[in-house]
């Protein structure tokens, strides 16, 4: 589980990320939502590493991550731009952190193979990035994360960049995933049928805190004001 505890977060004089409290258990699929610029992707990249906090704790299965390198805290990140690398087939993409953790070669193919197979990518494992549709190039993104064998992925709108239809079938084949690893996932996405859709638990962020949190169910029933109701689309 991951936990923060009265986490803050401040670009110089700016406090992005009043104290805030946190709590996402073991399998479950969080999504973030909230307006542009209210934190989301402030939050993501805190849980990850690749920001520290200013104050606060960030604990993963009870352990201090503020004292744990972004590599070793086990966690994969997904973005919006897959930033895969042009010149290389989609397996050496896939395969490209294990390389860099040095794994040894039977076991990258064995994790490529598999992550291929979930993916359905076994047929343009020597294509490059270049030859792909975005929702395939998306999917080799995820294949990355995948072969880490991550105790939680974490994805900042990782369909934002693809059409509304590509959309449909991609947040489908992540809830599939999902489904099939039990592995925990924090999702960020603008998106309302995203949240409502793929969520175990929504958190609604505004300004750097947190508005409500619940199941889509609980949220759509009883949003505590306007601004949780508009974002989740109830009726009152
Ligand atoms: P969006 O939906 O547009 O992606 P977001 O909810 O992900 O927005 P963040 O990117 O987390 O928002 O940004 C939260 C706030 O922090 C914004 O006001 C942003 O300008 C500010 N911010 C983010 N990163 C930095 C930085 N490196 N330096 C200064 N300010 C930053
Ligand atoms: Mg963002």
């Amino acid at each position: 589980r991951i936990t923060l505890d009265k986490v803050t977060k401040s670009f110089g004089e700016a406090e992005v990320i009043p104290p805030l409290d946190l709590t996402i258990e073991d399998g479950e699929f969080a999504v973030f939502v909230g307006p542009s610029g209210c934190g989301k992707s402030t939050l993501l990249r805190l849980i990850a590493g690749l920001e520290d906090v200013s104050s606060g704790q960030i604990r993963i299965d009870g352990q201090d991550a503020t004292e744990t390198p972004p590599a070793k805290r086990g966690l994969a990140m997904v973005f919006q731009s897959y930033a895969l690398y042009p010149h290389m087939s989609v397996r050496k993409n896939i395969a490209f952190p294990l390389r860099m953790a040095k794994l040894d070669q039977a076991e990258i193919d064995r994790r490529v193979t598999g992550a291929a197979d979930v993916l359905n990518l076994t047929d343009y494992l020597d294509r490059r990035p270049g030859q792909l549709s975005g929702g395939q190039r998306q999917r080799v993104a995820i294949g990355r994360a995948i072969v880490r064998e991550p105790a939680a992925f974490l994805f900042d709108e990782p369909l934002s960049n693809l059409d509304a239809a590509l959309r449909v079938g991609m947040r489908l084949e992540i809830s599939e995933l999902h489904k099939r690893l039990q592995t925990t996932m924090i999702y960020v996405t603008h998106d309302q049928v995203e949240a409502m859709t793929m969520a175990d638990k929504i958190v609604v962020l505004r300004a750097g805190h947190i508005e409500q949190v619940g199941s889509p169910l609980e949220l759509y029933r009883t949003p505590r004001n306007l601004f949780v109701a508009g974002f989740i689309g109830s009726p009152r």
